[in-house]
């Protein structure tokens, strides 16, 4: 019995390390990666329900691997948000999206003076002293106003870190606003929206998928709700038509999805007769 707990152990070890050895390999494949300018940035644009205008961007990481192709971010975000590296990613992110923002900007004041860019960021990122520094930054290099730069959250963060809260106010008393992610995934009751340090609140794509009466209550809740705590709402996922007109005649004034628009790389993006990608 002893050598047999025995051998479990190294065996355990065993697999333990090779995990461990894995892991290393794609954080430092990622590292060469960033290191390399190997990830870009696609934008899908986030559009009003009733004039069908460019309300905001939301900037989607991809990381174009020399021998993967391009891989979407579930396949490496999760993984790095195990790490420091997400805040590596973070960063970039909010370099390249704020860069891209003041470019469009200029090559086009008329259409893209009153874009806002989201940006998605990761709990250990909010949690971190410097995200404050970098944001600063980031405005800083690219020229932006505070007001241009929008922060996507999602709920497990603004509970679940104590330091989250402070963050937040800090970076809304700097002028930028924060959007909460996939609402009606999590935790956070309808209540409790109102203690939240956020501006937008964007609904999960699942609640546009089912069509029955009780989900479509729940959206129309959330859009109330959210606007009695003078919020804006930001339907995710609309695929179709009549899922718009629906959301028109909830009340709900903004939405994003494949229907409006796909996440497109800025070279694909057309601003002011040029395409304008910042780099
Ligand atoms: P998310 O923040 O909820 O982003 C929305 C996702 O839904 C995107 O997937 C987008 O391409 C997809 N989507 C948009 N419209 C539709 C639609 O009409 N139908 C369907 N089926 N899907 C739609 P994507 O780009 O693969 O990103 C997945 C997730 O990866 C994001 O979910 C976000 O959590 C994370 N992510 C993406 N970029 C970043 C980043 O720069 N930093 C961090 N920390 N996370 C990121
Ligand atoms: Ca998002
Ligand atoms: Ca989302
Ligand atoms: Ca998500």
């Amino acid at each position: 019995a002893k050598a047999n707990g025995r051998g479990r152990v190294e065996m355990f070890d065993a697999a333990l390390r090779a995990e461990l050895e894995a892991r290393a390999r794609v954080e430092a494949d990622i590292r060469a990666g960033l290191a390399r300018g190997e990830f870009e940035l696609h934008f899908q644009p986030v559009m009003t329900v009733a004039g069908g205008q460019l309300h905001s961007y939301e900037a989607l990481i991809r990381w174009q691997h020399p021998e993967r192709g391009l891989v979407p971010p579930n396949e490496f975000i999760p993984l790095a948000e195990e790490s420091l590296l997400i805040c590596e990613i973070g960063r970039w992110v909010l370099n390249s999206a704020t860069k891209q923002l003041a470019a469009w900007t200029h090559a086009d004041p008329r259409s893209h003076g009153g874009v806002t860019m989201a940006v998605n960021i990761s709990a250990r990122h909010l949690a971190s002293r410097t995200l404050l520094d970098e944001v600063r930054h980031a405005l800083g290099e690219s020229g932006l106003e505070p007001t241009r730069l929008v922060l996507e959250i999602t709920e497990t963060v603004v509970l679940d870190e104590p330091t989250a809260d402070a963050h937040l106010r800090e970076l809304r008393a700097l002028g930028v606003a924060v959007s909460l992610d996939d609402f009606g995934t999590g935790y956070t009751s309808i209540g409790q929206l109102q203690n939240l340090q956020v501006d937008t609140l964007k609904i999960d794509q699942s609640f546009l998928r089912s069509n029955d009466e009780a989900t479509q209550a729940l959206v129309q809740l959330m859009v109330t709700a959210a606007h009695a705590f003078r919020m804006d709402v930001v339907a995710e996922g609309v695929e179709t038509q009549a899922q718009l007109d629906r959301l028109g005649e909830i009340g709900c004034e903004l939405a994003q999805g494949y229907f409006l628009g796909r996440p497109r790389p800025a070279r694909d993006i057309v601003v002011g007769g040029l395409s304008a990608a910042s780099g």
